[in-house]
């Protein structure tokens, strides 16, 4: 199955069809649709091995469509093979206007390079971010037009880099996790899986995966300031992480009896590692001598496609039959992802009487979670339903996506860790030292894939020593809070006296509330502080006279809702986390190459003259942005510079609303409207984002509070 109609904005797949037969379903069903148009997204290499009949199918047949085509010179989704003879963009569009094509749309980064060649004069030369207009202006077109593309498949170019075939990026793009405000808003503009979250102390923040990452910065468009640039040295990059130390002195489980054929079931998704995974128990198995066979059945090549591979291994004096696990055959349903193993096509191999289940409980963001950021799946809810479909007590869980990360800085490790769970719970009938030999086999990665197989182990042997293990982990770039930041010392010198009214609260609750106060000190001053918790100590005092029950968990919400609305980001607080002495250091410390670093911004001057460009200002602008943030006084007041943004102005009067909400959640309070109380208390965090964004959630969260107060 290889091509998509796809349509924007949405980034659906709304059909599926062979390979060669892209657009065709389009021309069945056309006559019978009030819909007018598609886009049908095919590449160079399905275009000259068939799709071009397509195309002049479709003219003859008088179709409204646009054929997108990517020109990346390789046919990618089987491995990156040239294709034969020089086929130039000339050349193909001087064919699609031969074959009727009514108007092509050529996007290219340098458009000068075709400014002299000889183009028919159907196409027009386009910049790959006006490729969204250029949409909309070929689909008024009635017939077959084409955009082609001129631009490197971003994962050819990945692959490339890691076979040394292509220059090694010696730029990388990050996010400054204080800075970010988790709107969603870069995974919506680049739809791409490696932005993903990290858990802060102040909620869920987004991180760029560096090893997945195709550094094609999709991401950093759009208004945010979060994306930093890092420059290298030629051939360093993200430096590697030290690799814990985890002795193989775990006891062995007694795994299942081989009187007949063992069949394991992989279902995951493409892009991590499941393949290899499979191919790693084959050759293990091989190892102590057993019989084995083996099927992976992959979807399309683009990452994130479904991968579902089968293995089956036997005593070698038994003979297996067929090499796929089939309905309710599988022995160990290994899902190493979530979301795939809940999937009931592939529960179908399940079987109550025979099937054990091992899952890896934390979920690797899907499409719709990269796009809408308060799409939360019900993880406990995913991994109950996969435990109904195996044996009663025959599921074992870990959450290996969160101990790759955390104790091997990748997450692609996540796989071995659940299968050191499932072998840990006497789930695999292959020995340990037969898997760790397999991995031996890896190279350089070997030594982390057999530790973490072997934390995989521990997470079932010893579940507390691998959780003191995995506290020393650094998870962030950004830490405006870290043991090296002047928060403790302000915490002590100005704080401590302004939390008076707030003494009868418990002890984590007081030491959440002092750093916040801390944090405003440092955003303005102290008297701003002041007003902090004098709000707070007036939602503490209500809350245990009316709600005893709930104060804490309202007053940790007023808390953390009220800091975040009164330390909204402008220019000078945005100024202050990027310069960040934390964050520069985590980022050295991150990328030992690292020869210089550039802010991706936009100035209120460039908004003016280009309100789609983000600039990048280099290294050099970092004394300025110091001086910005020490500019924090003029906030608010009558010089300040970027007062009158009405951005700015907003979020100014923000603060003043929520505390108006905070009243009114403090004149109504009971124990009966607690959690409507608490619903209200938490509305900042849905304000998210920066400039329109954050305009409109705010317009959002007062329509909200609105409803949610007749209700008390
Ligand atoms: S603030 Fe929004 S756009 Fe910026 S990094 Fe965070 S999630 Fe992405």
């Amino acid at each position: 199955m290889f091509a998509a109609i796809m349509e924007q904005p949405e980034r659906r797949i709304e059909a599926m069809t062979q390979y060669g037969g892209e657009g065709l379903p389009w021309i069945g069903l056309s006559p019978y649709t009030s819909k007018k148009h598609i886009v049908q997204n095919i590449g160079d290499g399905s275009y000259y091995h068939s799709s071009n009949q397509n195309i002049r199918y479709a003219v003859t047949t008088g179709q409204r469509m646009t054929f997108r085509i990517l020109y990346n010179g390789v046919i990618a989704n089987t491995g990156g093979q040239d294709y034969a003879s020089s086929n130039s963009i000339e050349k193909l569009c001087r064919r699609l206007e031969i074959d009727g094509v009514k108007k092509i749309v050529l996007a290219t980064k340098d458009p000068s390079v075709y400014q002299r060649r000889h183009l028919p004069d159907i196409v027009a030369l386009r910049q790959p971010d006006e490729i969204p207009a250029a949409l909309k202006e070929l689909e008024k077109v009635d017939g077959v037009t084409v955009l082609i593309y001129d631009g490197d498949c971003a994962n050819e170019r990945r692959r490339r880099q890691k076979r040394g075939l292509a220059p090694k990026p010696v730029k990388f793009t990050v996010v400054n996790e204080d800075v970010c405000e988790n709107c969603g808003d870069c995974g919506r503009k680049a739809n791409c899986m490696s932005l993903q979250k990290v858990e802060t102390r102040f909620g869920k923040k987004t991180q760029i995966h560096q090893s997945s990452c195709n550094q094609d910065r999709a991401c950093v468009e759009g208004d945010c300031p979060s994306f930093v640039s890092v420059h290298v040295k030629e051939g360093t990059g993200p430096g590697k992480v030290a690799l814990p130390d985890i002795p193989d002195d775990m006891a062995d489980p007694v795994g299942p009896n081989l009187d007949r054929p063992y069949s394991i079931y992989i279902p995951g998704v493409g892009g991590t590692g499941v393949i290899t995974l499979n191919a790693m128990l084959a050759q293990a198995a091989m190892h102590d001598g057993l019989n084995v066979k083996t099927y992976d059945q992959t979807g399309a090549a683009q990452k994130w496609g479904a991968v579902l591979s089968s293995l089956i291994v036997s005593h070698p004096d038994t003979e297996i039959i067929g090499n796929k696990v089939a309905t309710r055959s599988a022995d160990l349903y290994l899902a190493a992802d979530m979301v795939a193993g809940a999937e009931p096509v592939n529960l179908k191999v399940c079987d109550k009487a025979r099937t054990v289940a091992a899952v890896g409980t934390d979920i690797l963001p899907t499409g719709e979670m990269i796009r809408d950021v308060f799409f939360q799946p019900d993880t406990t809810g995913i991994r109950d339903y996969i435990a109904t479909h195996a044996m009663p007590g025959g599921t074992v869980t870990t959450p290996a996506l969160t101990i790759a990360e955390r104790l091997f800085g990748n997450y692609i490790l996540s796989n071995m860790v659940t299968v050191g769970a499932a072998y840990q719970a006497g789930y695999l009938p292959i020995s340990a030292a037969a898997i760790e030999k397999s991995m031996e086999a890896a190279g350089s990665a070997a030594k982390s894939n057999i530790l973490a197989f072997r934390a995989g182990r521990l997470s079932i042997a010893d579940p507390d020593r691998l959780a003191g293990m995995m506290e020393s982990g650094q998870v962030t770039l950004a830490d405006r809070f870290a043991e090296t930041s002047p928060v403790q010392s302000i915490v002590e010198t100005k704080v401590t006296p302004l939390m008076s009214r707030l003494s009868g609260l418990p002890d984590d609750t007081t030491a959440l509330v002092a750093e916040l106060a801390a944090d405003l000190v440092i955003y303005q001053n102290l008297s701003y502080a002041r007003r902090y918790t004098e709000r707070l100590s007036q939602i503490a005092e209500i809350t245990a006279e009316r709600a005893p029950a709930q104060a804490d968990r309202l007053v940790r919400l007023a808390a953390k809702n009220l800091h975040k609305i009164m330390a909204y980001k402008d220019e000078y607080e945005v100024a202050r986390l990027l310069t960040d002495p934390v964050f520069e250091t985590r980022l050295r410390k991150a990328y030992p190459g690292m020869v210089g670093m550039s802010y991706n911004l936009q100035p209120p001057t460039f908004r003016w003259l280009s309100p789609a460009r983000k600039v990048e200002i280099g290294g050099w602008f970092r004394p300025a942005l110091s001086l910005l943030a020490r500019m924090k006084t003029l906030r608010g007041t009558a010089f300040d510079p970027f007062g009158r943004n009405p951005a700015r102005r907003a979020e100014l009067e923000a603060v003043k609303w929520y505390e108006g909400v905070l009243e009114t959640v403090s004149d109504r309070l009971t124990l009966a409207n607690a959690d409507t109380c608490a619903e209200m208390i938490a509305l900042p965090d849905d304000i998210r984002g920066y400039e329109d964004l954050k305009t409109e959630s705010l317009a959002r969260a007062k329509i909200k509070a609105t409803d949610l107060t007749e209700q008390l």
